[in-house]
């Protein structure tokens, strides 16, 4: 087993790590910028090193400071978290030819995967359904370009192959703007991701995002952990996400996650990750995997009982999946609300000092946060502040107990979220189940 490791991000996910490996008696080296001396996980860690100032580009995002933070510690391997370094093939390379464990895929999984051509055409080798698309990059050749635009049919997306973050996409309505859209977007990938390689996919119009945790550790074994609903989003960010997806029947959960399943041994995929669909009209079309743990992961845990950090640090030891696919029941429901240090109308980040901090609590319930009265949230950063999470026996219960979270939990000092998402769950359409993901910006006017 991995002795100590380095965890390699902040925040909540931060003391997510902290708290498996303090479970699996791994003792843990919390890495630092000037600005979280006070981060609950740094209080908490056997080791600190600070590794830079505020700007994560001069810490969090510092390869060579985490890597020098893990030979002073005499740590073994290196957690990611999610964000930051965690889909960085390099660092990935680098933490493991400076003779460490990097806590997640192999390089070689994440460079593939990171650039979405190579990654649909590896999906489609393994019968993984993809949107209907311009199969590879495209070409100077316009008339080429207008022909296959005319074949998938309009509406269509340009999408730049190295993008990410809902960034270097475009949507085209008619021929008319075909061309004009594809040079632009080449033009802007180019300059944002030093990649100016972009395919054409047909746009789909009311789609739900749909999208199913694995699990594999390297040595032939791979599971899925059935799929959640991600649909409730804002400008491209998850604000609330359950497990699992309404109206997905056992039919459909088993055989796209044996697809998904399959697809891993294929490019002989390690540790955690999640293979993202757009779902409409009783279709699945995949759009792109994460290679790392997701900020959601807590309602997959819910529902199947499976402990995925601790699942990433025993196949980062060596050792096999603890579990077998029919080892895996889906039990209940469970949701998750992001809570953000923002402005529940304007959405603008809201940091500064927390005053009081009081949890809610009752059966089902489970808060995933680094915060607490006196913390001091600083500006530098994303602004979610922590995760709650509701389980019930059915979807139901889980919104119970969530409306109760809600209206219980208490964060004095900065504006939250916390009553955007007291509204959500009052939207009969939110509680029917199957929203697609231009629901909520619709309903907050901004679509
Ligand atoms: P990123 O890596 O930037 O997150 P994705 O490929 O995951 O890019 O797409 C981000 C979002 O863009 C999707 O969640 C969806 O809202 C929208 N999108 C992407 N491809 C399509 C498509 N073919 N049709 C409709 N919407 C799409």
């Amino acid at each position: 087993m991995l002795d100590k490791i380095v965890i390699a991000n902040r925040g909540e996910i931060a003391l997510r790590i902290l708290r498996a490996c303090r479970e699996m008696g791994i003792k843990t080296v919390a890495v630092h910028s000037t600005a979280d001396t006070n981060l609950k996980h740094v209080l908490l860690a056997d080791e600190t090193v600070c590794i830079g100032p505020p700007s994560s580009t001069e810490s969090y995002l510092d390869m060579p400071a985490i890597i020098s933070a893990a030979e002073v510690t005499d740590a073994v391997g290196i957690h990611p978290g999610y964000g930051f370094l965690s889909e960085n093939a390099d660092f990935a390379e680098r933490v493991e030819t400076s003779g460490f464990t990097f806590i997640g895929p192999k390089a070689d999984s994440i460079r593939l995967m990171g650039d979405k051509v190579s990654a649909i055409r590896a999906m489609k080798a393994a019968g993984v359904p993809c949107v209907p698309g311009s199969d590879g990059p495209l070409g100077d050749d316009a008339d080429e370009n207008l022909r296959l635009a005319r074949d998938i049919g309009y509406p269509i997306i340009i999408k730049a192959s190295g993008g990410g973050g809902g960034r270097g996409m475009r949507v085209v309505h008619a021929e008319a703007s075909l061309l004009a859209a594809i040079t632009v977007t080449k033009a802007e990938a180019r300059s944002a991701f030093g990649n100016d390689t972009v395919y054409m996919e047909k746009f789909l119009e009311h789609p739900r995002h749909v999208e199913f945790q694995v699990m594999a550790d390297g040595q032939g074994n791979a599971i899925h952990l059935g799929e959640r609903d991600c649909s409730m989003q804002r400008r491209h960010q998850k604000v609330i996400e359950e497990a699992p997806a309404p109206g997905i029947s056992e039919e459909q959960r088993n055989r796209i996650g044996k697809r998904c399943v399959d697809a891993c041994l294929e490019i002989g995929y390690r540790s955690a990750g999640t293979f993202e669909f757009l779902y409409e009209n009783g279709e699945f079309y995949f759009i792109e995997m994460n290679t790392r743990l997701q900020v959601e992961h807590p309602v997959t845990e819910m529902v199947t009982g499976v402990d995925i950090v601790r699942e990433q640090l025993n196949i980062a030891s060596g050792r096999k999946l603890s579990f077998k696919q029919e080892d895996i029941r889906i039990q209940g429901h469970a949701i998750e609300c992001r809570i953000n240090a923002e402005d529940p109308k304007t959405f603008m980040p809201s940091p500064g000092l927390i005053t009081l901090m009081h949890s809610p609590g009752g059966p089902g319930i489970r808060v995933d946060s680094h915060i607490y009265s006196g913390y001091k949230v600083p500006p530098y950063y994303d602004s979610m502040i922590g995760k709650l999470i509701a389980h019930g026996y059915n979807r139901e219960a889980a919104f119970g107990r969530m409306r109760n979270a809600l209206s219980e939990i208490v964060i004095e000092g900065i504006r939250t979220n916390v009553p955007l998402h007291q509204e959500i769950f009052q939207h009969a359409a939110f509680q029917a189940g199957g929203t697609d993901i231009h629901y909520l910006e619709k309903r907050l006017g901004l679509a």
